[in-house]
């Protein structure tokens, strides 16, 4: 096979030992070893894959593509039995201006910015993950980060896209107006098909598929159909209603429908002025209440870390170095010592809460976390202002490279991500927090809760000795009970993490049969010939999934 593939595409392709180890893994608890591996040069090498592999498959062959960027996946995503596609050579950025870019799904995200900041202007969605992920994930995943409770999630800045589809060939995917609609639906071609199905479906289904939509601020599970075909919309809310809108559809479906081959994403400018509160908390009783009065002062960003992550953190500084550019690790302690004094002083918080202020000005911005500060007196919490950024760098790293920090470190034992990404109404913390717990510790998990607390949005992190058997066990078992819990408080089980491996199983238990059949309309329509990313999404296999954990 692979000599066939090499003599179809002018990049790439690679099946050495260490080329199917290194794809094998993303960030999730999975190892799934591919058949090959190709690196397309260009859009021409990806239509000639998709008509290569849909033509084996129309007589019986099982090869398949799926799409990798930055390999940062957390659901096993861009795991594959057959084919994987590196977009390494999608890297170039080919236009930035005020309001938008143009770039590549190659692209990796920190060298985005680099030239996204030269206008003032950031993509404000980026993950946790912004060293290590790139564009392709981040809008196939829908990503989010700690910025979205003020700027919203990677769909709301997709602006048009171009894709290979599975007829092989490329198509730019846009708002389309009620009457471009109507003209593309009497197309005889594959795009009009398309479009004519996709419609119908929606049309046929509307109230269950509006009704589907998660009662959440942020959501990656399923297929987002419900945000496709607005009758009232219009554009610039002029004109003739109506906008059918494939980009919301495509957004967050982690390479079934397609590859995406360029995005238009439009961009904010950077604010100037920040600081943050943290805010050191003893016990979780008054967080529902901390958590209403600080999200009343509309911060930008709102994210917690537990006890555990803030003790790993303590223990491992040493691992932020190259994050905190601190000359050398005499300073680098220097600057966690206030930290180490905390612990000292005050005994370990339960809960660390970071309330990052934006305003105008830097006055506002101390008028904001002043009146904060004053807002929570009562509460006779421990706090910290941070002002500049320099003095609130440190705490932005031990939230956002926890996760990376325990990957590498724990010896032993393997991160396990497989509820780490429940969202819930933050209404519901008081009742639904001591619930979670309760399930947690009655499996005796040794795990870390990291997030976007203003979102209610929790990454937890269990710590795993995962070739052990009865460890293994507790994976189906946790995910079940944590998932009925989120789904009785109205959740969802992914708020930005998307489904994969690990939960595509279980979104059946969440939008029940009737949707998961439009779930499935919707990849035939797209992808008939099942070619790209199959048993993501639907068709998936919990038995499969268990089967691929590392060891
Ligand atoms: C330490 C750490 C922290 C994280 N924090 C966050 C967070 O805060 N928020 C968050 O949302 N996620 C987070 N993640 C998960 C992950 O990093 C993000 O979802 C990220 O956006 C994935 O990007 P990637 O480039 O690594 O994608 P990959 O892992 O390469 O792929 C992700 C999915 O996108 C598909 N895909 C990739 N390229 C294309 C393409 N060209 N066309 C079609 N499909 C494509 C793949 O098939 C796969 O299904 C974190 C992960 C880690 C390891």
């Amino acid at each position: 096979m692979i000599e066939t593939i090499k003599g179809v595409i002018s990049g790439e392709v690679s099946s050495d030992e260490e080329t199917l180890d290194k794809y094998s893994r993303d960030a999730s608890l999975f190892e799934v070893r591919p058949e090959a591996v190709a690196f397309p040069k260009d859009t021409e090498d990806l239509k000639k894959l998709v008509s290569f592999v849909a033509a084996g498959r129309k007589k019986g062959g099982k090869m398949s593509l799926t799409a990798r960027a930055g390999g940062s996946d957390m659901s096993g995503g861009p795991l594959s039995e057959s084919i994987v596609v590196d977009f390494k050579h999608f890297n170039r950025i080919k236009k930035v201006t005020g309001d938008y870019a143009i770039a590549e799904p190659g692209v990796f995200y920190r060298d985005f910015e680099k030239e996204t900041l030269k206008q003032n202007r950031i993509l404000p969605t980026y993950p946790a993950s912004r060293e290590l992920c790139a564009l392709g994930g981040m809008i196939a995943n829908n990503a989010a980060g700690e910025k979205t409770l003020k700027y919203g999630k990677t769909i709301n800045y997709v602006e048009e896209l171009k894709a290979v589809l599975s007829d092989g060939k490329e198509y730019v995917i846009r708002p389309l107006t009620k009457k471009e609609l109507e003209e593309k639906i009497k197309e005889k071609s594959f795009e009009g098909r398309l479009y004519r199905d996709v419609y119908r479906l929606i049309e046929k289904n509307y109230d269950l598929v509006k009704k589907a939509r998660p009662n959440v601020s942020k959501n990656s599970a399923g297929y987002n159909l419900w945000d496709v075909w607005n009758p009232d919309a219009s554009v610039g809310g002029k004109g003739d209603k109506g906008i059918f809108d494939l980009t919301k559809l495509f957004v967050g479906s982690q390479g079934t429908l397609g590859f995406i081959t360029e995005a238009k994403i439009g961009l904010v400018e950077k604010q100037k002025y920040s600081g943050l509160l943290v805010i050191f908390m003893k016990d979780l009783e008054v967080l529902p209440d901390v958590v209403k009065k600080t999200l009343a002062l509309k911060p930008a960003s709102f994210e917690s870390f537990d006890d555990h992550t803030f003790g790993l953190a303590l223990k491992f500084f040493t691992g932020f170095l190259k994050f905190l550019g601190a000359a050398n690790i005499f300073s680098l302690a220097i600057q966690f010592l206030p930290e180490f004094l905390h612990v000292v002083l005050h005994g370990m918080p339960k809960m660390i809460l970071l309330a990052e202020f934006e305003e105008k000005s830097q006055e506002e911005v101390d008028r904001k976390i002043r009146e904060l500060d004053g807002v929570l007196e009562p509460y006779n919490l421990s706090t910290k202002i941070a002002r500049t950024v320099e003095s609130s760098k440190k705490y932005w790293v031990m939230r956002r490279e926890s996760f990376n920090l325990l990957r590498h470190r724990i010896k032993g034992m393997k991160t396990a991500p497989f509820v780490d990404d429940i969202i819930v109404r933050p209404e519901h913390y008081p009742e639904f927090l001591p619930k979670l717990y309760d399930i947690l510790n009655s499996y005796n998990l040794l795990f870390t809760v990291a997030g976007h607390i203003g979102d209610g949005n929790f990454h937890i992190i269990p710590l795993m000795k995962l070739e052990n058997e009865e460890e293994r066990k507790k994976i189906p078992a946790a995910s079940e009970e944590v998932y009925n819990l989120v789904l009785k408080y109205g959740g969802s089980i992914t708020a930005e993490h998307n489904d994969g491996l690990i939960r595509s199983p279980y979104l059946e238990k969440m939008y029940g049969k009737k949707v998961c059949k439009l779930f499935e309309e919707t990849k035939k329509i797209f992808d008939p010939l099942n070619i790209f990313n199959p048993g993501k999404k639907v068709n998936s296999d919990l038995e499969f999934a268990l089967e691929h954990i590392k060891r």
